[in-house]
């Protein structure tokens, strides 16, 4: 029995069976067996991902034509001949068929026993060719991998993925049935993996470093969400002793949710209003059973992420109109697609950019993609129709970005005048304030803007040029740090002079240590994952706006960052005792 370390994502304890999804590394790829019977369906499999690699090569070919001229642009058709040639893919088809592996491993030997040949060559031509061939495996074994995620068709139920690092997408894709938890080796707390998982209610660890190298295929692991735990082939005490912790676990969250019909209201009689963050229209029809009021941030870019084509005006409104149905009256607050970053698109992810989080996403990327944020404004439009909504804006820098973006709003209105559509005309149209440039300047935006939604995900990020994915750095993202506490009051005491909303919406609102402070700093409306409300209902019945208020001023007065974390958490264990109850449990740290 072993156990890895990594950073806890999702509370929840289970015990399933490893599947390994691979790094995309050849040396790293397992030889996984096949049965005669799958023979052909492996065959396809790799056809496949040979046809979508070479239709991506020649989309980089024809691009690299215009941007680095047809000189630099040849790499490609190299790649493209390499991907044609049959004395490659003929010992790819030939081990799939005769040695029954699957396609995974074929590729990776074939092109693992070419690049060693070429890089035993004395002529530099064939040595230089050596990272080219690697290159070209990643390719044929991401599109591999891709597939392979997406049909579950060959995995157990409670399964265990163990992966080097997974897309917000392929976790979205997950078939709960089978997929019981996931450990990935790299990623930080708020990637939007994380959320996902969240959403999901799927326990995860991330950050575990070398869980793919360290776990085998088919092992039995208990993955522990609460305190980023993996315990790999588990004795029967550490078992009995898992069973008894689910149990108490599970009780835990039954008597949380008899709160649901309780009111968040404080100790002291102020009321916050609670809202959930979804991603996916279905999640919507939870809410209300979990003591939400609304969706305070519906991520729309998963229609992206979860289908290979751009979605239509219609596809936009269906899952619109079906958040309007399952919320049955409560508000809903739809914030633009908010693609790039770590969210990208199929169509995207093959010309990357250097600083992805600091590129073209968000707002600045539907304000270059006019025909997809028009679609897209014109549907939202439409469901304002059928209730309550809001709309807002992602990732906004400056007033110029929101105002073109207003421009595109009112433009899609005339639009839906000129059909006699039907729309909210008094829509409320607000920005995310997720960059300090945005906090800063917030005294402007409240003249413009009918409410602010602070996104302390990304704020955290930009302003401590953390990376919120980056699993090196994660012990330094840390919500107290009390220049974000300065940022976000400088946002509340804008808005509150204005007299405009405000709300936060980032996974920090669920944070036993860090909810009590945004509530001090004056926040009255917190979105968070729907899990995340019952547990945050009952510590806000505990608190008292005063405490709050004076951690959150004392809190801001500290030089040290970590020593403001410290103070916190002691202060709101102090007030509230059981504040982080449900968060730890009675299994072995290591062994
Ligand atoms: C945020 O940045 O806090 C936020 C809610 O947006 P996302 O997590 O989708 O980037
Ligand atoms: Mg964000």
């Amino acid at each position: 029995m072993r156990t890895l370390k990594g950073i806890p994502v999702t509370r929840g304890l289970v015990i399933g069976r490893a599947a390994i999804i691979e790094a995309p590394e050849l040396s790293r790829v397992a030889k996984r067996r096949i049965s005669p019977s799958d023979v052909e369906h492996e065959l396809e499999r790799l056809e496949a991902a040979l046809e979508k690699s070479v239709e991506e090569l020649n989309e980089l070919h024809a691009e690299a034509q215009v941007e680095l001229g047809t000189e630099a642009a040849k790499i490609f058709l190299f790649h493209i001949g390499a991907l044609r040639d049959r004395s490659l893919l003929d010992p790819m088809r030939k081990a799939i068929a005769e040695e029954h592996v699957a396609a995974e491993y074929a590729t990776a030997k074939t092109f693992g026993d070419l690049a060693r040949a070429f890089g035993q060559r004395p002529d530099t031509t064939f040595r230089s060719k050596v990272s080219d061939l690697n290159d070209l495996a990643d390719r044929v074994l991401r599109h591999l991998g891709a597939s392979k995620l997406a049909d579950h068709s060959h995995l157990a139920e409670d399964t265990v993925v163990i992966a080097p690092d997974l897309t917000p997408s392929q976790t979205a894709a997950f078939d709960r049935s089978k997929i019981v938890a996931f450990v990935t080796d790299l990623g930080g707390p708020t990637s939007h993996t994380a959320i996902v998982a969240r959403a999901l209610d799927l326990p995860a660890v991330v950050a575990c470093n070398t869980a793919t190298a360290e776990v085998d295929e088919g092992q039995t692991v208990i993955v522990d969400g609460q305190r980023g735990l993996v315990i790999l082939d588990p004795d029967e005490d550490t078992i009995a002793r898992y069973e008894r912790e689910r149990e108490r676990s599970d009780a835990y969250r039954v008597s949380l949710n008899e709160l649901a019909d309780l009111p968040a209201v404080t100790a002291d009689g102020v009321d916050i209003d609670l809202m959930a963050n979804i991603e996916f229209p279905m999640e919507a029809a939870a809410i209300g059973h979990m003591g939400g009021q609304g969706v305070g941030l519906y991520r729309t870019e998963f229609l992206f992420l979860t289908s290979d084509t751009e979605p239509t005006e219609e596809v936009h409104y269906q899952a619109y109109a079906e958040c309007v149905k399952n919320l049955d009256g409560m508000p809903l607050t739809i914030r633009t697609v908010d693609l790039g970053a770590d969210k990208y698109t199929q169509r995207r992810k093959d010309i990357p950019e250097r600083n992805p989080f600091l590129g073209l996403r968000s707002i600045r990327y539907c304000l270059q993609d006019l025909d997809m944020f028009r679609t897209q404004l014109r549907a939202i439009l439409r469901a304002s129709a059928l209730g309550p909504m809001r709309v807002m804006f992602p990732l906004v820098t400056s007033i110029t970005e929101f105002r073109q973006a207003k421009m595109l709003l009112h433009d899609a209105m005339e639009d839906l005048d000129d059909k006699g559509l039907a729309y909210d005309k008094d829509i409320k149209v607000g920005v995310m304030i997720e960059v300090p440039s945005a906090a800063l300047m917030a005294p402007t935006f409240a003249r413009e803007v009918d409410f602010f939604s602070i996104g302390t995900n990304d704020l955290v990020q930009y302003t401590l040029a953390v990376d919120r994915t980056n699993e090196r750095v994660a012990h330094m993202y840390n919500p107290a740090h009390p220049a974000v506490l300065k940022l976000i009051r400088t946002v509340v005491r804008a808005a509150d002079k204005r007299g405009i909303p405000v709300s936060c919406c980032g996974e920090a609102a669920a944070e036993p240590d860090i909810a009590p402070l945004l509530i001090g700093l004056g926040l009255r409306t917190l979105s968070l994952t729907a899990q995340g409300i019952p547990p945050l209902k009952r510590l806000i019945r505990s608190l008292d706006i005063e405490h709050c208020e004076r951690i959150a001023a004392k809190a801001m007065r500290f030089d040290s960052d970590s020593e403001a974390a410290a103070y916190v958490r002691d202060q709101i264990q102090r007030l509230v005792p059981d504040a982080f109850d449900g968060r730890s449990v009675d299994l072995p740290e290591s062994t």
